[in-house]
């Protein structure tokens, strides 16, 4: 259980947050997105000129107020919106460049998108739903099943995949979500909000098996969320503020040893960069223990 969120510096993005990582892939590198939606005489300006980059491997959460631009993001990240202005890179693919019906197939084939509300079909088998999105690739039908079944089980599901999506509690159907998600081996899975609709135990269950994917498996994450809590367990948060970046900073997570109720004091002069967050874990006591 995170104690408690210390420290926030809210500089802009420095250089050690930016550094490229020459070793790794950059799935998502952006220049300058915009959006305008026109609302009759209106424009309301979404986004402002939004540049980023995310390498493989990384979890990264998006954070910031109501209307900041988060969902907006989302949706061009994922495809399934187009920016007013700007570059879109994905996976190294130039988007902008992209014939409408292979933007299709590359959004099917690279990424993985979970949902606050789960989207899953409610008249389909929990096993039928993870199936849906490998239907457009040349698998076999026992493949699919194969595969089906393969990412059920990573989700901690096996036992559930002839269920309807009604007889599963919340944080379940959300997993099955999530197999859907990695049904096609996803360059990227993209969530947004994906613990808004639970409870706060069943949506720590659900980041720490996106924890477990991108550690376990490497996966790129990208989660939207705007509880500090679920924020502070991706490597990288990246804050929103009027369509505009306004920080981009690294999470450093303290773990203090077992017994130690945990004195931030202590840990205020070691090496901590400037613009990291710093999250701070007690150490387990016996209480907690007996709970
Ligand atoms: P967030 O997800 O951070 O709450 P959004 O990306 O949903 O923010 O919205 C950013 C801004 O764009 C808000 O002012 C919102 O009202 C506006 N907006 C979002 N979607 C639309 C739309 N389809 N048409 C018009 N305005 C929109
Ligand atoms: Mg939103």
């Amino acid at each position: 259980m995170l104690a408690s969120i210390q420290e926030a510096a809210t500089t802009g993005p420095t250089e050690a947050a930016l550094a490229p990582h020459p070793d790794r892939k950059c799935i998502i590198d952006t220049h300058e997105l915009r959006k305008v939606y026109q609302m009759g005489e209106m424009e309301v300006h979404a986004l402002r000129g939004v540049s980023i980059q995310i390498y493989e491997g990384e979890m990264v959460a998006i954070v910031g107020p109501s209307g900041s631009g988060k969902s907006t993001l989302m949706a061009i990240l994922g495809i399934l919106d187009v920016p007013s202005a700007g570059k879109y890179m994905l996976d190294g693919i130039e988007i902008q460049q992209m014939h409408e019906d292979d933007l299709a197939l590359i959004r099917n084939d690279r990424i993985g998108f979970v949902f606050q509300k789960f989207n899953l079909l409610s008249r389909s088998t929990v096993l039928d739903n993870v199936i849906l999105p490998m239907i457009y690739r040349g698998l076999s039908k026992n493949d699919r099943i194969d595969r089906a079944k393969q990412v059920l089980e990573m989700v901690g599901l096996g036992d559930r995949i002839h269920h309807k999506p009604t007889e599963l509690s919340g944080g379940q159907q959300q997993r099955v979500a999530i197999a859907r998600a990695l049904a096609n081996d996803p360059a990227l899975v993209l969530a947004d909000e994906p613990t808004g609709n639970l409870d706060t135990k069943t949506g720590e269950q659900i980041m720490e098996l996106f924890h477990k994917l991108n550690k376990e498996q490497g996966i790129t994450i990208v989660i939207v969320t705007h509880d500090p809590e679920v924020a502070a367990q991706a490597d990288r948060i990246i804050s929103l503020r009027d369509g505009l970046i306004e920080a981009d900073q690294t999470t450093i997570q303290h773990k203090f040893p077992e017994g130690d109720e945990g004195d931030i004091d202590e840990i205020a002069n070691e090496d901590i960069p400037e613009n990291a967050v710093l999250t701070v874990e007690k150490g387990p006591t016996d209480a907690d223990k007996t709970e």
